[in-house]
């Protein structure tokens, strides 16, 4: 099924996939990571730690991605996990239901953190994604301990976004698709709650019967998923 990898070889050409949608969507740049659980296994495949070797996001072949357990120590590959790889070891241990992470400094949800704005329900579409608070971590450290990375998981509680304040962003989700399209519709709310801000005006905040109307109709993620693989697969 797509988005939902066989075996590892498959888990590797979806998360350089992954990278690329969020590289060229301007989600991340040299920071930033995605992740999954390898099927039919304890491991997490990652993204790797920037270096000279590794480049832009969009063009990191599926054989460099790093194989870690859950306690972030490198398994397999030629290069090392990224450093805040604990906010991912941290949410899988806490979180059985979660089958991939995506972590962001993506531009617009950030500053609204700063800010302390909430990013509010406030585009159809999107509004399912913030129909409850998004938590906050108040913390702008680097999540570079098992002891970091725990904190962050347990303020993530059961929900599927995180604020990480002065930072970025965390999504959650059963499979790398669906944490991919939920950081973008954050970031889509978050700049649209930005221009409506700059117009001198307050958004409409969409109310809960018309997120559930909403909710029931529409495509789901696998044709959001296609789309976003289409139309990012040039750059
Ligand atoms: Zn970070």
């Amino acid at each position: 099924m797509i988005g939902r990898p066989n075996d590892l070889d498959e888990a590797r050409e979806l998360l350089a996939v992954a990278c690329r949608v969020l590289f060229r969507l301007g989600l991340v740049d040299y920071m930033g990571h995605p992740s999954l659980r390898i099927p039919g296994s304890d491991l997490i495949l990652i993204k790797p730690r920037h270096s000279t070797r590794i480049g832009a996001q969009d063009a990191i072949p599926p054989e460099r991605m790093a194989v870690i357990d859950l306690d972030g120590r490198l398994i397999a590959g030629t290069d090392p996990p990224p450093g805040e790889r604990f906010i991912h070891t941290a949410i899988y241990q806490a979180r059985p239901d979660v089958g991939a992470i995506v972590h962001t400094h993506q531009p617009m949800a950030t500053v609204m953190g700063i800010a302390g704005e909430p990013i509010q329900p406030i585009l159809h579409v999107q509004s399912e994604l913030v129909s409850e608070p998004i938590p906050v971590w108040e913390c702008a450290r680097l999540v570079t301990d098992a002891a970091l990375g725990a904190d962050l998981a347990q303020t993530l509680g059961t929900q599927r976004i995180c604020h990480l304040r002065g930072h970025g962003i965390v999504s959650v989700a059963e499979s790398l698709p669906e944490a991919v399209i939920n950081a973008i519709h954050l970031e889509q709310l978050a700049e649209a709650a930005w221009r409506v801000r700059a117009m001198g005006a307050r958004p409409r905040v969409i109310p809960p019967d018309e997120i559930e109307q909403r909710a029931a109709t529409g495509s789901g993620w696998a044709v959001r998923w296609h789309y976003y693989t289409e139309t990012t697969d040039t750059p």
